[in-house]
């Protein structure tokens, strides 16, 4: 769901999609390739894009610091060693006794082999080096990641193009 500016919202379903634009209160912008929804004498195309009419103000979103979260940013993946489907701990980057804080900038998701390799070290001391750089996810992240492979239709609308 675009705002009335196009800047992409949130997800809905389709359900809700077609009822907006039933109602007059948003525009499709893109259908969904052979995907149609049947009345008994009708085929509407499913809406995949829709922009809604009257512009939402949004209030700042802020992504909460918790073990879910930095997990989810991480993809469930070990930030050291790439290992995923395997348990997972929070790692701080800098370790704590070393002055690391409580940040999305020094938490990360790491396995529990890497994790104990680690200990209290710096991921230089034992060779480790991260995947990507922790920080803080956007709003705009969070969107591309949840449709990052299954939806190539969005990808203009969440600047992936
Ligand atoms: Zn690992």
């Amino acid at each position: 769901m675009l705002n009335q500016t196009y800047e992409p919202l949130h997800i809905c379903d389709v359900k809700r999609a077609v009822t907006l634009v039933l109602m007059q209160k948003a525009s499709v912008v893109l259908t969904a390739d052979h995907l149609y929804l049947h009345s008994v004498s009708q085929a509407f195309p499913v809406p995949s894009v829709i922009r809604i009419h009257q512009y939402i103000h949004v209030q700042h979103w802020e992504a909460v610091l918790n073990k879910t979260n930095i997990f989810r940013r991480d993809n469930y993946t070990c930030q050291y060693c790439g290992a995923h489907g395997v348990p997972l701990t929070i790692d701080h980057v800098i370790p704590k006794v070393r002055g690391g804080g409580d940040t999305w900038g020094n938490l990360v998701t790491a396995c529990v082999d890497c994790n104990n390799r680690k200990g209290n070290h710096l991921p230089e001391e034992v060779g480790f080096k991260l995947r990507n750089q922790p920080r803080k996810p956007h709003k705009i992240h969070t969107m591309q990641r949840f449709t990052a492979a299954p939806i190539e239709e969005w990808r203009p609308y969440l600047f992936l193009d």
